[in-house]
């Protein structure tokens, strides 16, 4: 059974502020190594669980966070700008039986969340599907769900949590702090949040193991893309993408025939939106 393990950084254990993720910033090497912690706690979960084969995707920023020197031995990791087409969940196309998510955050606006963004957290107001708020979670088990790899898991804040429970369905679950604001939370320190992940891990792999686990996260064709940028200007720049329309001021539409062409739409514009 081989298993993903798709990580983040905002909602690793003890991150309140973008001070903790963003490289340039002394407090990083700190968070990097409660990154990889929270990370080897999910891998010996994982194996606990059943796993015969883990791969780990660092899925934050320029994908250069984990400390290699420091993973748990049994699992690869794949990491380095960019990531290739499927970025946040690369290696889900590789006959993945079942994906944990690491270090998750809430949607773009949510109250009660550390650092909730979609994306980009300085072009993204909104992103909707079909008509439905989605956050990072749900839109990269959209596209785990287009390869048939269901998630089965989720580690981060109460918020990033029940976001993931509301999208995807009964999946578990590992709350490393409570969020009490965007840039504070009370935290738990990382030798209580291992045996969390470590425990949700490994029954999450156990539930698949037994049939028992979420289904893949299916979005149905056609699938209508709405993307609210934050500025008109951003709106401006992204509707080069050919295909895309301009529904309202700051929103543009697209429409997709699949998950993954949605993924690669949703990519290209915000990546012109700048
Ligand atoms: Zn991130």
């Amino acid at each position: 059974m081989k298993i993903l393990i798709a990580s983040d950084m905002e909602g690793v254990t003890g991150v309140v502020d973008w001070d903790h993720v963003m490289p340039d910033r002394p407090d990083y090497p700190r968070f990097c190594r409660l990154l990889t912690g929270d990370i080897n706690a999910a891998v010996r979960g994982a194996f606990a669980g059943g796993a015969s084969a883990v791969a780990v995707t660092d899925g934050h920023n320029t994908s250069r966070n984990i400390l290699i020197e420091e993973l748990d031995e049994r699992a690869s990791l794949n990491c380095g700008s960019p990531l290739t087409l499927l970025s946040m969940v690369h290696g889900v196309d590789q006959g993945v039986d079942g994906v944990l998510f690491i270090g998750y955050h809430a949607r773009a606006g949510a109250q009660n969340a550390v650092l909730d963004h979609t994306w980009s957290d300085a072009r993204v107001a909104n992103l909707w599907i079909n008509d439905r708020l989605f956050g990072e979670a749900a839109l990269n088990a959209g596209v785990c769900g287009h390869f048939d790899a269901p998630v089965l898991m989720i580690s981060g804040d109460q918020t990033a949590c029940a976001e993931a429970r509301d999208m995807l369905g009964d999946l578990e679950t590992a709350i490393v702090k409570r969020a009490v604001g965007r840039m504070a939370a009370e935290c738990l320190p990382p030798a209580v949040t291992a045996e969390l992940i470590e425990r949700a891990a490994q029954r999450a792999v156990e539930r698949l193991k037994a049939g028992n686990a979420p289904a893949p996260f299916k979005v149905e064709p056609p699938i209508t893309l709405t993307l609210e940028l934050a500025k008109s200007e951003m709106a401006d720049k992204a509707m080069t993408l050919p295909g895309a329309r301009r529904v309202q001021d700051r929103k543009i539409q697209y429409t997709a025939g699949d998950m993954l062409e949605t993924y690669h739409a949703f990519r290209a514009l915000v990546g012109m939106a700048r």
